[in-house]
């Protein structure tokens, strides 16, 4: 597959940050961050260099969200990094230095994912989002995104997840109706024959928990997956008890392509479900959902990036001085991310090709003329999507507002005294990706 990000881990603004990539450059900032555990990005995590760069800081300075830090230590790989990580809470701001304070916040991609949201630096106010499927109510609900009036602060950049922001496919079918088709797949093949097994093939090492909880409540039956998954899923308890290691107790099984129960003789028949995005992207001739391809295999659409109208409501939603696309999509071109996005909401965006010299990403910007005035200038309220509209959180009393202010946990310093997404680009994996 082709090089798609088009995001070198450098923030403009904030040099002494480096996010999803550990290496070249980066490798000259003081403070790590880590959105989640898919090989994209990692890049350099378990080099040396890197290890060297945070030994010689006094503090634990690779910030990742708690459940990201025990997913990460459960792996050998990655074992020496323990003593540089610094978790952090979701939606709790963490100062990190007088200035500069980074808050985590969900970003419904994969387990332990998150964005991150920086204020304080030269950047001003930037919301990277790294991957992320958020429906349009959580945006709305995250505090720390809202001033005290429950307004979206002002944003001055953007980073965006862009993996599937094209026009053939504006929408992406829900996780939950994804789940709801694997669900009717398997119990209509189940149901015909008491030795009749499914097999679940999943492109990435993990994201899918989503599924094999909707199967196990549905079904009463657990799935078979890998002993590295079960060691991986030993830190999130919640899927735990939905994931088997014995493969003689159930008739689901998402295990190791090559593994002895899926071969023939080893069982019943199979039906073969595979779970993909990118298979719909570069076949627009097939369904927005599920797919038959002949025999007992089938293909059912699932995506744990944003589609480009979750991308656009959210630009909508937090109007960003500067907009910056993460990744170029497949069969796509940056040029034609821009134009989708900018033709999304008002104010217009605009491409300014390698304008910004410390981050490899291109920008575009808003004409200076649109740039938004400090939000407190504003006459008007900031309109956001009809949807998220009805949920957006109430403006708060004096009394519970103050209690809501910014709290900052103390700097690291002080206090640390003590992972199809990934599956279409790697060039290297994660123990959390596709073999
Ligand atoms: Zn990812
Ligand atoms: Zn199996």
């Amino acid at each position: 597959m082709p090089e798609r990000e088009c995001f070198g881990g450098l923030l403009t603004g904030y040099p002494e940050v480096a996010v999803d990539r550990f290496d070249g450059r980066c490798l000259n900032a003081s403070y790590f961050l880590l959105s989640h555990l898919h090989s994209d990005h990692m890049r350099g995590l378990d080099s040396a260099e890197l290890r060297s760069v945070l030994q010689s800081q006094p503090q634990p300075r690779l910030l990742l969200s708690r459940q990201s830090a025990a997913l990460l230590t459960s792996w050998p790989r990655y074992a020496a990094l323990a003593p540089h990580l610094c978790p952090l809470e979701v939606g709790v701001p963490r100062q990190l230095t007088d200035r500069l304070v980074v808050t985590a916040l969900p970003a419904a991609h994969c387990p332990g994912s998150v964005m991150f949201l920086l204020e304080g630096g030269a950047g001003g106010t930037v919301l990277y989002t790294g991957d992320f499927r958020l429906d349009n109510h959580q945006l709305a609900d995250m505090k720390a995104l809202h001033d005290a009036d429950g307004h979206p602060k002002p944003i001055q950049a953007l980073y965006v997840d862009t993996t599937f922001c094209v026009p053939q496919r504006r929408e992406l079918p829900t996780r939950s109706r994804s789940a709801e088709s694997v669900l009717r797949l398997v119990t209509e093949w189940l149901d015909r024959a008491p030795d009749h097994r499914v097999n679940l093939d999943c492109k990435a090492r993990y994201g899918y928990e989503h599924i094999f909880r909707r199967l196990h409540e549905a079904t009463g039956m657990r799935v078979h997956v890998d002993a590295e998954k079960i060691q991986l899923y030993e830190r999130l308890p919640d899927i735990a008890r939905c994931v088997t290691s014995c493969a003689s107790e159930t008739r689901l099984h998402s295990c190791r392509p090559g593994s002895a129960c899926l071969r023939d003789g080893s069982g019943g028949p199979l039906r073969s479900i595979t779970l993909s995005t990118m298979f719909f992207f570069m076949n627009q001739a097939v369904d927005c959902l599920e797919h038959h391809l002949g025999g007992e295999r089938y293909r059912v659409l699932y995506s744990f990036h944003a589609s480009l109208g979750q991308v656009r409501e959210m630009v909508s939603y937090l109007r960003p001085s500067r907009v910056v696309p993460c990744v170029v999509p497949p069969n796509s071109s940056l040029e034609s991310v821009v134009a989708l996005l900018g033709g999304a909401s008002e104010p217009r965006l605009e491409l300014q090709s390698g304008r910004l010299p410390t981050a490899r990403a291109t920008h575009w910007e808003r004409r200076p003329s649109e740039v938004l005035q400090p939000h407190r200038q504003h006459t008007g309220r900031r309109q956001p999507p009809k949807e998220i509209k009805r949920i957006r959180p109430k403006v708060e009393s004096p009394a519970r507002r103050q209690g809501h202010q910014r709290s900052p946990q103390p700097a690291v310093g002080a206090q640390e005294e003590r992972a199809d997404a990934a599956d279409t680009r790697p060039a290297w994996k994660s123990p959390f990706d596709s073999d």
